[in-house]
């Protein structure tokens, strides 16, 4: 195969911004073409009376794969952004009033798994040695190569039945872990990536192992910091990218992409396109021209997509010095609220929220003494649940500032200087996600590896997907690891 000598990126989130460095740094010249005013899809950013806003991902972990692509760029990665390391990891809160502080630090894991249930010590040492046998079968290896074809699925067989892949996250560290809040602590990192514990299969349990392993970090200037740094990157090394330039159709010759038109007409000839937008959207609206893109999306629309989320985003004229950067502020309910979740079709009456407090780490996100944070509650995707945004966005604002002000942040509303909310209509309009999922299509074993669809189209041989829709999935470490198979494929190396 030759590698093409342009490229067009449809979308500047952290899969379009990773591939497009990496096409560019391989000698392709590329063009990125973002619908937004700003760059990082996902991981946009509000800023508003000096209060600084991450919109998305806020838990950085596996730098080892953003050094990278500086690396690839012959650049060093301190010379764009200063990565911090965040410790704990996270803090775990129950209504009953326990916490825990999840940390790499082996004796204060020990100390407080002991404390929840002496017995659950030993069993934790078995499931990190599970997870990390996981993460070496699923992420070293399988991370980043681009199933293609079957047979790449059943080379990988042997292995994943090995490990139990079949088995739920839960299932499998409740084999390990009798404590029902420890159980809790050890699978909830699958809702990360839009996985529900209980159905995603246990092949994400190498997300504690990843942890562990590298930690987790926060960019100085919060994950903004980290999107401009690639942005600047990806210039320094002669990559274009145009931001409010809307792609408003693929458009194909003789079974292949010539290029993109954009919704103000203009045209984009490439020798290849890579989209890094939703999936559904891809086939859906932007190949409609082609058969293709209806047979494909009329497919895409049967399978399972991630729960969406609601996001709070809110600064306060006071810095609760009592949170720690993540805490999860787990509900009264575990496994029914999360059916309620990835099922619908309603509102649940309770909620287990993330809330995030940057200004431990960085205070420079907020004016002197005031703290920016944003807090998020999973909610059933729009294909699960008829919910009127419009009007349940605000009174469920309302409920979720209660909770926090009564659990954890006191005073909270007598505080507020700026707030604004993302629902799941948001991430329909303005990310153009289908159902207005926040992970795109659901990590359950039937739609991973082989089964999501394809980094490179299986019709059009010079169309490529990147990012949470396509292999491995959803996440920062995900979609990074998804522009390494896909420019692999574009740039005919092996990945
Ligand atoms: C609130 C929230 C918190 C999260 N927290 C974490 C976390 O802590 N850690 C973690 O690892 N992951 C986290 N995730 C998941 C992670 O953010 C995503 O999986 C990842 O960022 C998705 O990246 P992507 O490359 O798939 O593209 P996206 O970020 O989805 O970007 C796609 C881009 O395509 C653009 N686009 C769409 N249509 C068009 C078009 N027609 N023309 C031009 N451009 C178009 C969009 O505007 C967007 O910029 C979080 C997600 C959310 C929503």
């Amino acid at each position: 195969m030759n590698q093409a000598k342009t490229a067009v990126v449809i979308g500047a989130g952290f899969g379009g911004l990773a591939l497009a460095i990496r096409l560019q740094a391989g000698g392709t010249q590329t063009t990125l073409l973002e619908k937004r005013d700003k760059p990082g899809g996902r991981a946009y950013v509000y800023e508003d009376q000096g209060f600084v806003f991450d919109a998305g991902p806020t838990v950085i972990t596996d730098p080892s794969c953003i050094e990278e692509l500086f690396a690839l760029a012959g650049k060093r990665i301190e010379d764009y952004v200063e990565m911090l390391p965040v410790s704990p990891f996270y803090r775990l809160c129950w209504e009953d009033g326990r916490h825990f502080d999840y940390a790499n630090d082996q004796d204060a894991l020990d100390r407080q798994i002991h404390d929840f249930h002496p017995a659950d010590v030993a069993g934790y040492q078995r499931f990190l040695a599970y997870s990390k046998a996981v993460f070496e079968e699923g992420y070293i290896k399988l991370g980043t190569v681009p199933f293609l074809s079957f047979r790449d699925m059943i080379a990988a067989g042997p292995q994943l039945a090995k490990l139990q892949a079949w088995r739920s996250v839960y299932g499998m560290v409740s084999r390990f872990v009798q404590d029902e809040h420890l159980r809790q602590a050890f699978s909830f990192h699958s809702l990360l990536v839009g996985g529900n514990p209980f159905a995603t299969s246990s092949i994400y349990t190498l997300i504690h192992a990843l942890e562990r392993r590298w930690g987790v970090w926060f960019p100085r200037g919060g994950t903004g910091a980290l999107v401009k740094g690639l942005v600047r990157l990806f210039q320094d090394i002669g990559g274009r990218i145009e931001l409010n330039a809307a792609v408003a159709q693929i458009e194909t010759r003789a079974e292949r992409a010539s290029g993109v038109r954009l919704a103000d007409g203009r045209f984009f000839a490439a020798d290849a396109v890579a989209s890094n937008a939703d999936v559904v959207h891809t086939y859906a609206a932007l190949l409609n021209q082609h058969p293709r893109g209806e047979s494909e999306a009329a497919s895409l629309r049967k399978k399972r997509f991630s729960n969406s989320l609601f996001v709070i985003y809110f600064g306060l004229d006071h810095h609760h010095s009592q949170l720690q950067h993540h805490t999860v502020c787990f509900g009264p309910r575990y496994r029914g609220l999360i059916d309620d979740i990835f099922k619908g079709p309603a509102l649940a009456e309770d909620f287990s929220l993330y809330l995030h407090a940057p200004c431990v780490t960085d205070p420079s996100l907020a004016p002197p003494g005031c703290g920016s944070h944003y807090v998020l509650a999973p909610v059933p995707h729009l294909g699960n649940a008829d919910i009127d945004w419009e009007v349940e966005g605000p009174l469920y604002r309302d409920r979720i500032f209660a909770y926090l002000e009564e659990r954890y942040m006191p005073g909270l509303r007598s505080q507020l200087v700026t707030s604004r909310i993302f629902t799941p209509f948001d991430f329909r309009d303005q990310l153009n996600a289908h159902v207005g999922s926040a992970f795109s299509l659901e990590p359950v074993l039937t739609q991973s590896a082989w089964f999501r669809p394809h980094n490179r189209d299986s019709a059009l041989a010079n169309l490529y997907l990147v990012g949470a829709g396509t292999h491995p999935g959803a996440g920062v470490p995900g979609v990074i690891g998804s522009a390494k198979a896909t420019a692999g494929l574009m740039l005919g190396e092996p990945a």
